[in-house]
Parts: structure tokens; C-alpha cells; sequence
């Protein structure tokens, strides 16, 4: 891949945690990166203050009553930038012409179409949304080749792997020598908890992560280690390497970020502070290294490393993802699906931490999910999952009631 010195993105999610480290790093090279679109949900104020900052010609807002919070967050610059409305928006400035670039940063199955699109529009994909991969796989992956789009990661564990890889891994991780392929995992919150307190856990303390500050949705799959199985699919995908040569290993000190294994027996691994910049200033500059503001490690002070397997009674999550992949098709999106609509529910008080894994399963017992050929398919198995796990939390209440 050649060096692109001038980029001009789109960043969807741009009030969000990535998105806001995102900024943060383009801001600190103006000479390689100008900014087309910022899209956000909610929080207009923030949104406001963005556009104020980076000077975009479009931001992408969910509705009317946005679209007049933003405005009003304004003030006098409103006339600068045009304001755009709803999810085809979202679509429409992922794919324009004058957009090299798109950070794909939405948290969950809402990220799916907008990230397709830049995917269809062969850009250059910045890929956090690992929802939207996780869902649609296969089609995924098939339309990044026949429309020769650049996908880089930005998860740090997939970015990690993708800097332990030989350059141009593409032709196969078998033909490059690699045995496996170790994904690092903090452990998250609750690693150490007694497994019986697990079930009163708040949703307060699932989100308050040891090592990384994110997004609740992404805090609680931390907590669950649902992040963790979602990025082993998503590594099945990225790589092209079957998840029995994935393997995901504990290291609470989360300064490894993840590890390639050799056929010689060489383990090559990416380490640093736990800080996103780190994986989004890696792959906007790709090949090139550019600063991202972050502290380097400092191996005078840095205490030791530790690992462990595992627990998969404590993580049920985890083990569910695995058996989600390996039953294929569409059963990864309705594992997903399942997954967004539980952690809501658990951050709504509806249900218990432990509960969470428990709807998931039985999604995955009753679903039966069509073929996943087209992105049609895909939304159907998505809403239809949503719709089990409703029920299924529905059903819970009824009867604790
Ligand atoms: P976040 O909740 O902080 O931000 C999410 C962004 O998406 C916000 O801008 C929000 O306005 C927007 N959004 C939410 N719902 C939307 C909808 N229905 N339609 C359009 N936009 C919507 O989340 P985050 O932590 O920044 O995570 C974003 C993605 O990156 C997730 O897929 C997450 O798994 C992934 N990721 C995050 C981290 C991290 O450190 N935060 C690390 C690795 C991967
Ligand atoms: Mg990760």
C-alpha cells in the first residue's frame, strides 16, 4: 500500500470515544488531513464544538429536533456547514467522491450501512464499528475485494496483530508461517470478583474499565468479555484464520496488545500504553508512523506482566462467541444483535449483569438464522434476534414477577 500523504475524511461517530481520539490526532497534523463530514447521535453541544474546531463542509445529525439543538450550539457559524438528516445521510458521506478516508466509529449494528457504503465506495476503511464486520462477515470482506477498498484496523488488539504480520499477509497466514494467532484481553472489572457477586453487579462499576476509557456500550461487552469474543470473529474475518487458531489470553496490565505466533516458535507482539491514539495514528498514517501524542512506554517503571487463561464459567460470553463462529452464516450478527439489545437492557436496570449471556443464549437456542448472502439478510437476522431477545427478557420479568 502506498503512502497517502493527503487525506480527506469522514468520520462517523465523531462525538463518540474513538471518534473523539480520532480528532485528536488529526489535529495534531493539519498538513495531512482535512475533515468532510462529522456525524453524530447525540450530545449536539459536543458536535457543535467539533465543527467549530475542524471546519467540516457537512455534519450528519439523526433528526429535526438534532438538526435545532445543533443549530442553536452554533450560533453565529451556523452558515458555514451544511447539515444533514437521518441514516441515508449517514451513507451518503461515507461514499462521496471527495472522501478518501472513513473512520468507522459508531457502536453497533447502526454502524452497518454507513460503513458498507464506504466499503462499496472503495475507501479507505478505518474500521472500530467491529460490529459491522462481526454481523456481515463474509459480504464484508467480499465487497471490500471487488471494490478494492483499504480496511485497517482500529481495534488495538486487531491493529497489534495486523503490525505482528508480515507486509502483504493478504496471500494467507498460513503461507507466512503464523500458528496462531493470541488475543490479549484485560479481564476487565470483574476478573477477580467472586463469581457469585457477579449477578449484582451495577451498571457503574461494569463500566468503569481498569485500563481504557470507552464508550458504555463497549465498557459492558468488557466486563462480560462479549468485547473479547466479538474480536475473535472479527480477527476470523480480518485475517482469514479459523477460530480454533485464535486464542485469547488474559493480561490485566493491557501493555501487550495482542501477539502473532510462528511455526519456528517466534511470538512477535505489539506492545504500549493502553491510549486508542496509538491504533488510529497507525492506521490513518499507514505505511507512514506519525506522532499520536501518546507517552512512551517506560520500561524503568512498568511493573511486571502477568497472563492467565481465560475462565469461561466467569465469561460465558466468550465461550458463546466462539460457538457462534463456529456455527457460521448469519449466527455471528444474531449473537451481536442479541448482545446490543441485553447490554441496553442491563444499562436500563431491566436485567442483571448475568443475565446478559443468559438472553444471548437463548437467542442463540431459538434463532434460526437465513443464508448471509446479501446485506438483506443480514438486517432480517439482526431485527429478528432483536425481537427473541425481547421476548426472552420479556418472559423473565413476567415470570420473576
Ligand atoms: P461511543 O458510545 O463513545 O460513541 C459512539 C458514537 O456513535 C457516537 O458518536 C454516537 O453519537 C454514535 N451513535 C450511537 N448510536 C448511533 C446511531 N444509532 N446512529 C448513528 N450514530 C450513532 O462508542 P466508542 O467507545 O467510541 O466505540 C465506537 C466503536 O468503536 C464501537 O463499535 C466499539 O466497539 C469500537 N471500539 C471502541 C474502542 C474504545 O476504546 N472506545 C476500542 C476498540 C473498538
Ligand atoms: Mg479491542
Amino acid at each position: 500500500l502506498a503512502s497517502v500523504t493527503f487525506q480527506v475524511l469522514t468520520i462517523l461517530g465523531a462525538t463518540g470515544s474513538i471518534g473523539t481520539s480520532t480528532l485528536d490526532v488529526v489535529a495534531r497534523h493539519p498538513d495531512r488531513y482535512r475533515i468532510h463530514a462529522l456525524t453524530g447521535f447525540s450530545r449536539m453541544d459536543r458536535l457543535a464544538e467539533l465543527a467549530d474546531q475542524f471546519q467540516p463542509q457537512v455534519l450528519v445529525v439523526p433528526d429535526d429536533t438534532a438538526r435545532r439543538q445543533l443549530l442553536h450550539h452554533l450560533g453565529h457559524q451556523r452558515t458555514n456547514c451544511e447539515i444533514l438528516i437521518g441514516p441515508d445521510a449517514l451513507c451518503e458521506v461515507a461514499s462521496c467522491p471527495e472522501v478518501t478516508t472513513v473512520m468507522a466509529s459508531i457502536v453497533g449494528a447502526a454502524g452497518l450501512a454507513p460503513t458498507m457504503a464506504a466499503v462499496r465506495a472503495g475507501k479507505r476503511v478505518l474500521l472500530a464499528n467491529k460490529e459491522a464486520l462481526v454481523m456481515s462477515g463474509a459480504l464484508f470482506m467480499r465487497e471490500a475485494r471487488t471494490h478494492g477498498a483499504t480496511v485497517l484496523p482500529i481495534d488495538s488488539e486487531h491493529n497489534a496483530v495486523f503490525q505482528s504480520l508480515p507486509p502483504g499477509f493478504d496471500y494467507g497466514l498460513r503461507e507466512c508461517g503464523v500458528s496462531k494467532l493470541l488475543l490479549t484481553a484485560s479481564g476487565g472489572p470483574f476478573r477477580t470478583l467472586p463469581i457469585e457477586e457477579l449477578q449484582s453487579v451495577t451498571p457503574e462499576r461494569a463500566v468503569a474499565h481498569p485500563n481504557w476509557v470507552m464508550g458504555r456500550k463497549i465498557s459492558v461487552d468488557s466486563a462480560t468479555m462479549m468485547n473479547k469474543g466479538l474480536e475473535v470473529i472479527e480477527a476470523h474475518w480480518l485475517f482469514g484464520i479459523p477460530g480454533d487458531q485464535i486464542e485469547v489470553v488474559i493480561h490485566p496490565q493491557s501493555v501487550i496488545h495482542s501477539m502473532v505466533q510462528y511455526v519456528d516458535g517466534s511470538v512477535i507482539a505489539q506492545l504500549g500504553n493502553p491510549d486508542m491514539r496509538t491504533p488510529i495514528a497507525h492506521a490513518l498514517a499507514y505505511p507512514d508512523r506519525i506522532d499520536a501524542g501518546v507517552k512512551p512506554l517506560d520500561f524503568s517503571t512498568l511493573a511486571g506482566l502477568t497472563f492467565e487463561p481465560p475462565n469461561l464459567q466467569r465469561f460465558p460470553c466468550l465461550g458463546l462467541a466462539y460457538q457462534a463462529l463456529d456455527a457460521g452464516g448469519l449466527t455471528p450478527a444474531v449473537l451481536n444483535a442479541a448482545n446490543e439489545v441485553s447490554v441496553a437492557a442491563f444499562l436500563g436496570r431491566e436485567i442483571a449483569f448475568t443475565d446478559i449471556s443468559r438472553t444471548v443464549e437463548g437467542v442463540l437456542e431459538s434463532c434460526n438464522p437465513p443464508d448471509d448472502r446479501t446485506i438483506e439478510s443480514v438486517v432480517e437476522a439482526d431485527l429478528r434476534a432483536r425481537h427473541s431477545a425481547r421476548r426472552i427478557i420479556e418472559q423473565n420479568r413476567m415470570s420473576a414477577a
